[in-house]
């Protein structure tokens, strides 16, 4: 495709700028003819041609309006549009957030039933809803539990994190300080218990766990794990990213859970991917609620504020208080889906994935054969070694089948892991129409293995150099002489 530069033609325009009302002004005179920096090279472009370019890079891309994107450990579901219009309201969207807090009640009483809403569906005692990210919000709470042992004079420098768990975990942890240890899994895919008996000693702050884990498994022994960690005075961090598969089944404070991070761009209906805004609150523990981020959100009376008036708070963690929009939405979610709703959407996203493990096991190893909950993860390594047909290549193909690739080669633990996470909104046939081409893909591996490996064969660009991509990207355009 060409770019807007190549399409240029000097004179086209797609902007008609209103005659000056105010006395033309030299702008090199007025501020120095040292900040000018000459001709700015800017397409000049009519504005319908401005329109295609853009309208087909759109339909470059793939997004879940578009198809099924069964992305593992990501939760791209589909969010109705409603929760996107009652965020755009006008109220939420215009308000300044220095404003004064009599102008911005109905914002902050917004935000306040989310705290609530939040540790009442978790069964936490409070929320902080600033962290911009799930990462971010792992951070904070990792910053609380340094903050709670600082306090009670402790020093305990380990925090133990199991070799499913998502790569942030380790990150967090050692971004404030900590050495990181590994927990292994045990054959049935939980937490080896002996293992945790044997490093759980007093240098350990936290466990950080994802349950159910990155293979999409529920700590069958969670109870006993949250007993050994509370018996040698640690505490248990949950990574609540995989919230979708308990909703209103269980509840992470029930559990044992001390402080847990929830991904607002996961569970609760906002689109993500390609980095967009994200939200990542932190609930807590009776024990850790002292420490929370500052400003929190508070009632007295029947007025909201924002309060810094917390001694023992770790601080700010984010220039106003969270992406306020995400926070809107999952608002919206939570309050149109109500109690039952929510639990709905957990058993579909269960029953859903259960589906997709039982059609495809025939066809693909399942290392661990049990009830999965949000998520499914095979392992290619058998087919790799019969086959030459790695999971990538598997990935790949299934892009000619109209489908957005599943996650590939995580958790770590899986060799040549497959991980798909169909959700709850997809429908029993979109669900038999992705099974269809995974077992028609199978079957090519081993009849046309070299079709595999050449896939996609139906996109504008077909394999790249993924290592070069990512060691040496080449993302500048340069001018090659044609065109203008
Ligand atoms: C996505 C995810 C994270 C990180 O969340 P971000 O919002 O991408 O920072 C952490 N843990 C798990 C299990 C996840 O799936």
């Amino acid at each position: 495709m060409e770019l807007l530069f190549e399409i240029s033609k000097p004179g086209r325009s797609g902007v008609q700028i209103p005659a000056s009302d105010v006395p033309a002004v030299n702008i090199g005179e007025a501020i120095g003819a040292k900040y000018l920096r000459g001709d700015l090279d800017l397409p000049e472009v009519a504005e319908i041609d401005l329109v295609r370019h853009y309208t087909n890079l759109s339909r470059r891309n793939f997004g879940v309006d578009l198809g099924f994107y069964p992305l593992g450990s990501c939760t791209m579901k589909y969010n109705p549009k409603i929760n996107e219009n009652i965020a755009a309201l006008p109220g939420f969207t215009g308000l300044h957030p220095l404003a004064p807090e009599v102008f911005s009640q109905g914002n902050l009483e917004l935000m306040y039933d989310m705290q609530k809403l939040l540790s009442s569906l978790f069964g936490m005692a409070d929320f902080t809803l600033q962290p911009a990210a799930g990462a971010h919000g792992e951070l904070t709470g990792v910053m609380m539990i340094k903050k709670y042992f600082e306090k009670l004079g402790h020093k305990r420098r380990q925090i133990l994190i199991p070799d499913a768990a998502h790569g942030t975990n380790p990150a967090s942890g050692a971004l404030c300080g900590f050495e990181t240890v590994t927990l292994r899994s045990s054959a049935e895919g939980g937490v080896d218990l002996a293992h945790l008996e044997s490093l759980m000693t007093e240098e350990v702050a936290a466990l950080m766990l994802t349950n159910p884990n990155t293979l999409g498994l529920f700590e069958r022994n969670i109870e006993k794990v949250a007993t050994i960690v509370h018996g040698r005075g640690g505490l248990l961090y949950g990574d609540g990213a995989n919230a979708n598969a308990y909703l209103g089944k269980t509840r992470p404070g029930d559990l044992g859970f001390d402080v847990i991070q929830l991904n607002l761009h996961k569970t609760f209906s906002t689109p993500h991917g390609g980095g967009g805004p994200g939200s990542g609150p932190v609930g807590v523990g009776k024990i850790l609620v002292d420490f929370l981020p500052v400003p929190r959100v508070v009632k007295n009376g029947a007025a909201y504020s924002l309060s810094e008036d917390f001694p023992d708070t770790i601080g700010r963690v984010r220039a106003f208080y969270g992406n306020f929009s995400v926070i809107v939405k999952a608002c919206a979610y939570i309050r149109s889906l109500g109690a039952q709703g929510l639990r709905r959407a957990t058993e579909m996203a269960v029953l859903n994935a259960n589906y997709i493990q039982e059609r495809l096991k025939e066809h693909f190893d399942l290392p661990y054969d049990r009830i999965c909950m949000h998520e499914c993860v095979f392992s290619g390594s058998r087919r790799a070694a019969e086959t030459g047909v790695h999971t990538t290549d598997v990935a790949k193909r299934l892009i000619d089948f109209g489908y957005h690739p599943p996650t590939i080669y995580f958790p770590l633990i899986v060799p040549e892991a497959i991980m798909i996470e169909p959700t709850e909104t997809e429908s029993k046939e979109t669900l038999d129409a992705f099974c269809d081409a995974m077992i028609a893909i199978a079957k090519e591996a081993k009849d046309n293995p070299q079709r595999v490996k050449d896939a996609p064969l139906s996109t504008p660009v077909g394999r790249l150099d993924e290592v070069m991509a990512a060691r040496k990207p080449d993302v500048c355009w340069k001018k090659t002489g044609n065109g203008r």
